[in-house]
């Protein structure tokens, strides 16, 4: 599959923005992919791995031949990377990002390029892991990626955007931002506020010393360390951006804690029981939707 733009602009060498200049390269080898990151360090890295045509040192400079711009900086810094491209941007550019919340984005790119098309995006694919070196080309690869166009919103964008992302090897949806940001609040942010929590209390606890936790983490404690290791600043900006959708499926969250408390302490094993066998072919499902490995232990090697 191949893609009508012919020149991208990633703003953003990181984790994603990094993988989708390499997607480029591989999957669409005749669009030329030009690079910008405020960071000297990772445009010099950049530059090294060589996964763009060409990294300028400017934001403005990085846009003027492209026809698809891509915002790849963490949710709170997307304000500042748009106001930064402006002076460099053609007329007739289609200017998309890949934050993990949509609706607040959304609206800023809206007021601070109004004269150009905005179309939002958000890839549902990535690691624990951050900054140029970690990108990889088949980081998409049947993995989702979720169009949050408004009504009315020119459609033949949407259509080349999602071809776009077709192309890097995604499957594509469209969604409206808010029910998006509902949706992920769900099955990323409540999750990963979850670990956040989860290695923190248990680093702190008086009566388990720090080696015991590491040395028996196998029980479980290790599958979200691997979550709560994610980048710092993305998770702060995005629980800063999507505060309403959070709050309120953590809400829903805490009440369902309490629920399983209280048949933990009212010895009330079938309630237990029902609801861990119905959290078991949820997972059941997601194995046979593709979305993860069904090797028993997440696919890890054993010895
Ligand atoms: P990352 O690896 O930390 O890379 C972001 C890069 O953007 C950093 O090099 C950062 O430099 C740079 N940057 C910050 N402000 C900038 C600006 N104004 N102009 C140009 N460059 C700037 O982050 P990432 O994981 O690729 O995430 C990028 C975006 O993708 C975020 O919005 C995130 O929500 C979204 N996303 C992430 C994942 C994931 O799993 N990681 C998945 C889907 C979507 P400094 O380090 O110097 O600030």
């Amino acid at each position: 599959m191949s893609s009508e733009f012919k020149s991208v602009a990633i703003i953003g060498l990181g984790l994603i923005g990094s993988s989708i200049a390499r997607g480029v390269r591989e999957y669409m080898p005749d669009m030329r992919v030009t690079g910008f990151d405020a960071s000297d360090a990772a445009r010099a890295e950049s530059r090294d791995l060589g996964f763009c045509h060409n990294v300028m040192d400017d934001a403005a400079a990085a846009v003027t031949d492209a026809d698809l711009v891509i915002l790849a900086v963490p949710v709170g810094r997307m304000a500042d990377a748009a106001r930064a491209i402006a002076p460099g941007l053609r007329n007739d550019a289609i200017i998309s990002d890949v934050g993990s919340s949509k609706a607040s984005v959304a609206d800023m790119l809206r007021s601070v390029l109004p004269n150009h098309v905005i179309i939002p995006a958000h890839p549902v694919a990535g690691t624990e892991n951050s900054g140029p070196a970690a990108g990889f080309a088949s980081l998409f690869e049947q993995r989702w990626c979720i169009i949050t166009p408004r009504g009315g919103d020119n459609a033949e964008a949407v259509q080349k955007l999602a071809t776009f992302w077709q192309a890097l090897g995604a499957k594509v949806e469209e969604m409206d931002a808010r029910h998006h940001d509902l949706v992920l609040a769900v099955t990323s942010h409540l999750p990963h506020l979850i670990a956040y929590t989860i290695v923190g209390t248990a680093s702190e606890l008086e009566e388990v010393t720090e080696s015991e936790v590491i040395k028996y983490s196998a029980g479980g404690f290790r599958d979200f360390t691997r979550i709560a290791a994610s980048d710092p600043v993305m998770w702060r900006d995005i629980f800063l951006n999507n505060k309403d959708a959070v709050l309120g499926t953590l809400q829903r969250f805490n009440e369902d804690l309490t629920g399983l408390q209280q048949a933990i302490r009212k010895g009330d094993g079938e309630k237990l029981e029902a609801w861990f066998t119905r959290t078991r072919k949820i997972r059941r499902s997601i194995i046979d939707e593709g979305q993860d490995d069904p090797a028993p232990n997440f696919g890890r090697r054993h010895s």
